[in-house]
């Protein structure tokens, strides 16, 4: 089969390689130059990994050869940092990422043209759009496209910083919070990508400020820390996240993969991984299937649901990072622990797992024990009831279980007390409990005794 792919970038060039692996005849339109690229370095979750091993052992070695690997977050909030471990990011330049797969892909023999401005969809058997974020062939009557910015600003700089975990910095300034998120690629350099709500970015008056005067303003918001290193700038501006949803991914013989498909907010580092996994169940497709149509209802079939499971994780973590200015009332290491939980992909179990100790004194410092005490998990917390100021309670038949396991846990969530007549009675409770699942009033423990809530 003759197949065209426009776009050069994870998606295409990883397409390429693997249709080439089973003979077919590719060319691969791109219109930059083979070593231009925006941005710096990508994460990659170890997840991925076995994916690209499968799908093609040389260009999985070449890829983890050049890997810079870590397992802290450090979270700079307060003047203070927390450091949380037990994780596994695994980063590359993005120069670094295509050319690995360019060389691939000239080697298996697929037809490399770069300087080529795509503006009308070319003949083939089959045409792959996998022309990023701002497709031009992603027509929105033929796809159900939606485009739609996830509100914050954001701009992607490099660092020669030197960096040994993911490091996300949060700065008040005079115009509002501005947060970095941060990590090495390779022994030298770092990713350094700096973001805000779009009014404080207006507020900070960088609408309307030069590349140069951007980069020192930046500067000097993190300078601490930056520790007097610089940041650096590949065009790197100010833009808008897009989230891109595509109600079907084929249409004829043309077919989108990557980010011209979907989207996934950068701060959950999935968007390449994503890109390249399409690349390979499209090629799985095309492998099982003669007829195209049957292969290409395959592959959307196959990818929609996975890629619609990462952008839920991805808005709720866009979400927060839009309104991280919400929690900065929160104490350094509770607002650690909101912000390493925030897309629910990590739980406070799964968070447990990694960092033992963390979650330990994060629980009895929220639940106003000595470091070390066992204490229930926040959720189980008796806390106090912010209408009446009693103490309210979980469990007033059998009291706290004396260890969580999985099986308590499910107990007491089972078991929860009957909600307080009068915060029953209203709208704002009930809404509360029916349309968020998991939230309910808790029942004041002195109920006899209380005028409110009694
Ligand atoms: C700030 C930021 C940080 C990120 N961090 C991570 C991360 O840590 N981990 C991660 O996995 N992902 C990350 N991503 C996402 C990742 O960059 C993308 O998901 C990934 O590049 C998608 O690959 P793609 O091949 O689909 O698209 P792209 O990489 O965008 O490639 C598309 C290519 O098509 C070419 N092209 C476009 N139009 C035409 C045309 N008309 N003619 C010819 N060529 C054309 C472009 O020049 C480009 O080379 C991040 C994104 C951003 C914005």
């Amino acid at each position: 089969m003759r197949v065209v792919v426009v776009g050069g970038g994870p998606a295409g060039l990883y397409l390429a390689i693997l249709l080439r692996k089973t003979g077919h005849e590719v060319t691969v339109l791109e219109r930059n130059a083979p070593d231009a690229t925006f941005g710096w370095g990508v994460v990659f979750s170890a997840g991925t990994l076995g994916a690209l091993r499968d799908a093609d052992v040389p260009t999985h070695q070449a890829i983890t050869d050049s890997f810079a690997r870590w397992t802290a977050v450090d979270i700079r909030f307060g003047g203070k940092l927390i450091r949380a471990m037990g994780n596994d990011f695994t980063a590359i330049a993005r120069t670094r990422l295509l050319a690995i797969l360019q060389e691939r892909a000239r080697e298996l023999g697929a037809d490399l043209r770069f300087g080529v401005e795509v503006d009308e969809l070319p003949e083939a058997d089959l045409v792959v759009a996998a022309d990023g974020a701002n497709s031009r062939f992603r027509d929105p009557a033929r796809f159900g496209a939606r485009v739609r910015p996830q509100g914050g600003k954001y701009v992607w700089f490099g660092t020669d910083v030197p960096l040994d975990a993911f490091t996300f910095s949060f700065r008040e300034t005079e115009f509002g919070l501005f947060q970095a998120h941060a990590y090495p690629f390779d022994e030298h350099l770092g990713t350094w990508i700096v973001e805000c709500a779009e009014p404080v970015w207006r507020r900070a008056g960088l609408d309307s400020v030069t590349e140069e005067e951007s980069i020192a303003f930046c500067e000097r918001v993190f300078a601490e820390d930056l520790a007097g290193r610089s940041l650096l700038s590949n065009r790197s501006r100010w833009l808008d996240f897009p989230r891109v949803t595509c109600e079907r991914w084929y249409d004829g013989n043309t077919v989108l993969i990557g980010d011209a498909a979907h989207t996934a907010h950068f701060s959950i580092g999935s968007g390449t991984k994503l890109a390249m996994e399409d690349a390979v169940a499209l090629a799985a497709a095309l492998e099982r299937h003669t007829d195209l149509a049957a292969a290409l209802a395959e592959y959307e079939g196959e990818r929609q649901p996975v890629v619609e499971r990462f952008q839920r994780a991805a808005g709720d973590s866009a979400t927060y990072f839009l309104n991280t200015a919400r929690y900065t009332g929160y104490e350094p290491l509770q607002f650690a622990v909101n912000l390493l939980t925030r897309s629910g992909r990590v739980s406070h179990a799964n968070l447990a797992a990694r960092d033992a100790d963390l979650v330990r004194v994060a629980d009895a410092r929220f639940a106003g024990a000595a470091p070390g005490a066992v204490v229930p998990p926040p959720l189980f917390t008796p806390s106090t009831s912010a209408r009446c100021g009693c103490p309210t309670a979980w469990w007033p038949r059998r009291g706290p279980p004396t260890r969580w396991t999985p099986r308590a846990r499910a107990r007491a969530w089972s078991s929860r007390p009957p909600r307080c007549a009068r915060r029953a009675g209203s709208a704002r409770t009930r809404r509360w409990s029916t349309t968020r699942g998991r939230s309910w009033p808790t029942r004041c423990a002195a109920r006899a005794a209380c005028s409110a809530c009694g």
